[in-house]
């Protein structure tokens, strides 16, 4: 591809799905905030349109509103026409990257993201102590007061948790009780730093409903946040390690192990792993495969033996107490994997949770991957109404099922003072469930 022609810069062809009605509009986070046509859906796919025609130039207003887009895929969901917009924006990012005018700071720092932290499980590790210390110390707090308003990401960094909770989950866990089968799961790049907690609540679930756990040591990152973020090689480095990595878990029969995702933004991208590795025919079927045994952990307690696993465990248990939890759609899961009904199923057959609707649930929070970062005070803007809308249910505990929101929430929780726990949906399930089960007299 010949960056320079800009007709490579946009998926000229997809973008004339775009049909100009404007039902997207108002489901757009960015232009909900601005008001402005450019930072809309339908703008955007304008824009590409006409740098594809040679109307406008690749400049830096162009560059603004792809990085001002948060990829949840929120359009998606309510075009009447299919336009695909998440393919669309990645295709426009990662043929822009190459001409993009950026620092030397800047270009360094993707380096060091994309081809060190997010490929190299030492890397990572070594960064979250180094993280770690510094937080204790105070020197991120500090660091933060001396940026001014620059220190925003700063502030809301994400608590890196003490080393004892930073482990790797073991590569094996066995069933409890009558076995009802096995599954791979994905252990995820940063989850073990960061939420740890949820990945180990995610395997005491599974292997409570029956099922044997494996997670492959070998695997880093499945490449979404590449994807997402103008870097195509790279996330057809890690589809082809990470189509490698599953097809070796295998059951008694040598076939491969179904994956289970507890982060949406991962399984989204699992499940159309083909486009990361376009023009390899073998690495495509091989892809199109995993998608196939690709299931978000909602998806997978929801129906069949898992669903069968989740209510045996549910018939043990009488709650003591009533709980008011609300449930926030992730973008990747609603818009990018169409699962809206599976979470709110499960939280309402837990025993001692009393579901409340939140307005706006199936809204960006502004978490978006890495955009909370990069982006920290259009982060910000985006979260703040839905907080009011929290404060609103009444609840004490917000579910979610995705790393990014689960940060970005307790981050905005923080901020506003808002007395209310982020729990993963597995973490309710272990909590409600599997502790209430081993209560004396429950
Ligand atoms: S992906 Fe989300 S932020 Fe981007 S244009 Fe679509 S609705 Fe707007
Ligand atoms: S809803 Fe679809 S067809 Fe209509 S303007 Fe938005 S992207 Fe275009």
């Amino acid at each position: 591809m010949d960056p320079r022609d800009p007709q490579q810069l946009v998926d000229y062809v997809g973008s004339l799905d775009c049909i100009h009605c404007g039902l997207c509009l108002n489901t757009c986070p960015t232009y909900r905030l601005t008001g402005v046509e450019s930072s809309s859906p339908r703008g955007r796919i304008h824009m590409m349109r006409a740098l594809a025609e040679g109307a406008i130039e690749a400049d830096a207003d162009y560059a603004d509103e792809l990085d001002f887009c948060l990829l949840c895929r929120n359009c998606e969901t309510v075009c009447p026409s299919g336009v695909q917009f998440g393919h669309l924006m990645e295709h426009a990012r990662g043929a822009l990257e190459p001409r993009r005018d950026r620092t030397a700071f800047q270009r360094l720092g993707r380096r060091v993201g994309f081809d060190l932290l997010l490929r190299d499980r030492g890397a990572l590790r070594f960064v979250a102590v180094v993280g770690r210390a510094a937080q204790r110390a105070g020197l991120v707090g500090l660091a933060a007061r001396i940026a001014g308003p620059a220190g925003h990401g700063l502030r809301d960094a994400p608590s890196i948790p003490p080393a004892s909770e930073r482990t790797r989950l073991p590569v094996f866990t066995p069933a409890l009780g009558a076995r009802r089968g096995a599954v791979a799961l994905l252990e995820g790049c940063v989850m073990p730093e960061l939420l740890g907690a949820t990945n180990r609540a995610t395997v005491r679930v599974l292997a409570a409903c029956g099922f044997d756990v494996h997670v492959s040591r070998q695997h880093v990152c499945c490449g979404s946040l590449h994807a997402h973020n103008g870097e195509p090689a790279g996330a057809r480095a890690l589809a082809v390690e990470t189509i490698a990595a599953f097809d070796a878990l295998v059951d008694e029969a040598g076939a491969p192990l179904p994956l289970v995702v507890n982060s949406a933004g991962c399984g989204s991208h699992l499940k159309e792993l083909a486009h990361a590795v376009p023009g390899e025919p073998d690495h495509e079927r091989r892809a199109q495969a995993l998608s196939r045994r690709t299931l978000d952990l909602c998806e997978f307690l929801a129906r069949g033996a898992g669903a069968e696993g989740l209510a045996a465990l549910i018939a043990n248990v009488r709650a003591r107490d009533t709980v008011r939890v609300t449930w926030d759609d992730p973008c990747h899961l609603l818009h990018g994997q169409r699962i809206r009904r599976e979470p709110r199923d499960i939280l309402r057959r837990v025993p001692g949770v009393e579901l409340v609707e939140m307005e706006a649930a199936e809204s960006c929070c502004g978490s978006a991957g890495i955009y909370s970062l990069l982006r920290p005070d259009d982060a910000t803007r985006i979260l703040d109404p839905k907080l009011e809308a929290l404060r609103a249910t009444g609840a004490s505990v917000l579910v979610t099922a995705n790393p990014g929101c689960q940060l970005q929430w307790a981050a905005g929780i923080r901020r506003a003072g808002v007395g209310v726990r982020v729990l993963h949906v597995a973490e309710v399930i272990d909590e409600f469930v599997l502790s209430a089960a081993s209560r004396p007299g429950a």
